[in-house]
């Protein structure tokens, strides 16, 4: 089967191209299934406004128009409603309600900030310091541990960071691929991040093949995730064949569809 469970929308203030269109690549590409996980909204306690993020305000919206393309192209192809979704400790009874109340067919982990994004560190950036890049491997296993999330997207985001690999960086990975194998998580191999090497000719950022040869060690399972911030990125299927031949070629254990929340 081939399904991607990674894709934004137009609400998080920073992907192009409306829903509708998500769905006409993917079924151009051959995709079978198609779940959208935009970044979810969050209820804060102070009045931050995220410029990353759908407001609560728009949730609604996403839900309705999920549910009316998913009835539209039922015979062409399946489509989920879910979410990517931080792990904000404080904020998790509030989210796990919601995702119930909303009846979302499930959430991935995009662990992107350090306690919430109302401070402004996100950990793309922080990790340089070791004392977040321990804090963001212990968001991600406090965040896995809840068993809300049905994979853990970019794993390997601290790459942001380091051109090249150390020591550090390989000892926090293996205790992150074994917790994730620990907790049955699988983990995303990310395409947005090389789709952005190739525009911008950087080499470092993820996916990150260091990273995946620990993964492979431990025998996670990993899934590819597109990341989709444009409809027309659904199309560019050689990165999706590129990453299928990386990830055989380090023998890991592929999987392509997730667990659901019902
Ligand atoms: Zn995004
Ligand atoms: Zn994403």
């Amino acid at each position: 089967m081939k399904a991607n469970y990674h894709t934004h929308t137009q609400r998080c203030m920073h992907a192009i191209g409306n829903d509708e269109e998500y769905v006409l690549s993917a079924i151009k590409a051959g995709f079978d299934e198609l779940g959208f996980s935009d970044h979810s909204p969050w209820k804060y306690d102070t009045n931050f406004v995220s410029g990353m993020r759908m407001p609560l305000s728009q949730f609604d919206d996403y839900y309705e128009s999920i549910s009316h393309l998913k009835e539209k192209y039922a015979d062409k192809i399946s489509v989920k409603i879910g979410l990517e979704c931080e792990y904000f400790e404080k904020y998790m009874p509030w989210l796990e309600n919601f995702i119930q109340e909303k009846k979302l067919d499930y959430i991935i982990f995009g662990n992107h900030y350090y306690q919430s994004d109302e401070h402004g560190i996100y950990y793309g950036r922080a990790v340089r310091q070791e004392r977040y890049m321990k804090a963001y491997v212990d968001d991600c296993i406090a965040g896995m541990k809840t068993g809300l999330y049905s994979y853990l997207a970019h794993p390997d985001l601290f790459m942001r960071c380091y051109d090249r690999w150390n020591d550090y960086l390989q000892s926090e990975s293996y205790r992150l691929c074994k917790a994730a194998k620990e907790l049955n998580v699988p983990l995303e191999y990310n395409l947005a991040g090389a789709l952005y090497n190739e525009c911008y000719g950087t080499k470092n950022g993820y996916p990150n093949i260091d990273f995946f040869k620990v993964a492979a060690e431990i025998g996670n399972d990993v899934i590819i995730g597109l990341d989709a911030h444009d409809n027309e990125d659904i199309e560019k299927e050689w990165y999706y064949e590129d990453a299928v031949r990386v990830l055989d070629d380090l023998g890991i254990h592929r999987i392509d569809t997730i667990r659901f929340l019902r």
